[in-house]
């Protein structure tokens, strides 16, 4: 007989017995763990949910009856089988032992071949659960179709040519839920969003776990944009609801793909990993987010010849073009500090991090106002004031797609970030000025790709030279004006500051694209301070690398 694929736990605490029994239970196959009392067999479950129990009765602590108790009021992943053994044997106690929720009793001295007979009878009952799962289809945690029966209904749908779209769902940090609370937490997570999934649905539609944590969800007769509005609805349901994580108020959020069968799809493999190549993007754009597959490679095919935003950006990486970030602020910090922290560098916002560098929101300067006219808004904890729900992207995502998102949505920046740590800034105003920059160039002079390098693109001595003396003449126009206005000087000094600072911007770019060696598109752009915020800009070196790339 061979116990293999089958963990037994094995709860007794008479060491002697212990040794003597797993040693019996792992010759015969079994994966066995141990454990001395109720209490330490209820936290080895919660690791890891065991086919098989044996336990004895009489243990301190929690003992075996109170330990099957517990096991029958749970809402385990699987049939837990339950063996409890005892000394007494009297009618009473056998009865006493199976109304506990017991499956089995054993008498002490225990005998090896009964005990392992009793143990295989309940690898018989463990194997017919299984069998019936895969019968009627069902995953035993969230009652959902299993992946095969997912397939195998959607199929039917699939030939009878119907329109119809798919939309892949992945629960974001799902892993974190687990680590931080326990699997017990994660599994009853999974069962409440499989719920929430299961109510949304109509009844022709299919749902099924596709995997750990995620879920598959075909839509009968649903366009892509229609499917995209559901999974909208969907991910705001997940997103505000506080009871989702057993025990605590804390909110889950999830990740969809959207497709819609389309004329060039093949087979029903191809139309769910159309579902899942958007379900990627979203992940890699920031998580708690739907995109449909058609919407994102129609933002990614825009022709990349012309002057246009598509061929600016055209390979061009968002690390390559945002703004490093020299510090972050630490949401354990006070919203006194972030004030110093704009006015030093003057900037208008900046990513919010935890102890352990990751990101966890941004503050900006209209946040850090907002509660100035309140008490104590000095020493309020930027945790306390800060906006959790940040968009970032990772340093790989192309610049396209952070470009696509700032022309339609309301926010003005977004955060770059890798393994989850905030490394740079992309806003609305730099990705202007990135255009705007490329589209300068005069239609006689020659293009960007028939051009050979830096030195010929943007910084020619003339135009240095230019720039220069731009600075000169805003300085002697601001001085004139000094002398002759006596009132007022602060609009004047205003206009002329920030335009001096953006000449000033320029010459840099200039000198730097002038001066410096071709840069491998992964050297450290640090080295270079953008003036006004402290931070090292990797303005010019991208529209160096801009200049070759096209
Ligand atoms: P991401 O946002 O990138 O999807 O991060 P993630 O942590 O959700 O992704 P990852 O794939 O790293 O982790 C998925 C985790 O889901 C790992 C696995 O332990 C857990 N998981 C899978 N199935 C189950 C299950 O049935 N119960 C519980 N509690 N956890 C599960
Ligand atoms: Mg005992
Ligand atoms: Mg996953
Ligand atoms: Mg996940």
């Amino acid at each position: 007989m061979s116990g293999g694929n089958f963990n037994v736990l094995l709860v007794e605490d008479d060491q002697e017995l212990m040794r003597l029994v797993s040693g019996w239970l792992e010759t015969a196959g079994y994966s066995v763990a141990c454990a001395v009392d109720g209490q330490q067999a209820i936290a080895a479950i919660h690791e890891s949910c065991p086919h098989i129990v044996v336990t004895d009765w009489q243990m301190p602590h929690v003992d075996g009856a109170d330990l099957c108790r517990w096991i029958r009021a749970q809402q385990l992943p699987h049939h837990v089988y339950t063996i409890l053994m005892n000394r007494r044997t009297s009618p009473d106690d056998v009865v006493e032992a199976l109304e506990t929720g017991a499956d089995d009793f054993l008498r002490k001295p225990i005998n090896k071949n009964k005990l392992l007979a009793r143990v295989q009878s309940g690898v018989r009952l463990v194997e017919l659960e299984r069998r019936l799962n895969r019968i009627s289809g069902s995953d035993s945690l969230t009652g959902l179709s299993t992946r095969r029966t997912f397939f195998e209904l959607a199929d039917r749908q699939w030939r009878q040519k119907i329109p119809m779209s798919c939309v892949m769902m992945d629960v974001d940090f799902f892993k974190r839920i687990n680590d931080m609370l326990g699997h017990k937490v994660g599994d009853a997570t999974l069962r409440a969003i499989a719920s929430v999934l299961r109510e949304a649905c109509r009844c022709n539609d299919l749902v099924g776990r596709y995997g750990g944590e995620e879920f598959c969800i075909l839509l009968p007769e649903q366009t892509e944009v229609e499917a995209i509005k559901w999974a909208e609805g969907v991910r705001t349901q997940i997103a505000t609801r506080s009871d989702l994580i057993e025990g605590t108020a804390l909110r889950v959020t999830a990740s969809f793909g959207v497709a819609q069968r389309m004329e060039g799809t093949e087979s029903l493999e191809q139309f769910v990993d159309l579902a899942d190549q958007a379900m990627l993007v979203a992940k890699r754009s920031g998580r708690d987010r739907v995109v449909g597959f058609q919407a994102m490679t129609a933002a990614t095919t825009v022709p990349v010849q012309g002057s246009g935003p598509a061929a600016a950006f055209r390979g061009l990486s968002a690390k390559q073009v945002m703004t490093t970030i020299v510090a972050p602020l630490s949401q354990e910090d006070t919203v006194g500090s972030a004030a110093r922290y704009f006015l030093q560098f003057r900037f208008q916002s900046a990513p919010v991090v935890d102890e352990t560098r990751h990101l966890v929101g941004l503050l900006s300067e209209r946040d850090v106002m907002s509660i100035m006219l309140g008490p104590k808004w000095w020493n309020t904890k930027i945790k306390d004031v800060m906006k959790q729900n940040v968009v970032s992207y990772d340093e790989d995502a192309p610049v396209l797609l952070i470009y696509e998102f700032l022309s339609r949505a309301m926010i003005r920046g977004v955060v770059i970030v890798k393994d989850g740590q905030p490394t740079g800034l992309i806003n609305r105003t730099s990705l202007l000025r990135w255009i705007t920059n490329r589209l300068r160039t005069p239609a006689n002079e020659p293009t960007v790709d028939q051009i050979g390098g830096p030195s010929q693109t943007c910084a020619s001595g003339d135009e240095m030279q230019m720039t220069v003396r731009a600075i000169e003449e805003v300085a002697s126009e601001l001085n004139r004006q000094f002398e002759s206005e006596q009132n007022d000087r602060l609009p004047l000094i205003i206009g002329s500051v920030s335009r001096i600072e953006e000449l000033l911007n320029d010459l840099l770019s200039c000198s730097r694209g002038a001066a410096q060696p071709p840069i491998s598109a992964t050297s450290d752009p640090s080295g270079l301070k953008d003036l006004g915020t402290g931070f090292a800009t990797s303005q010019a070196h991208a529209e160096w690398l801009l200049s070759i790339d096209c």
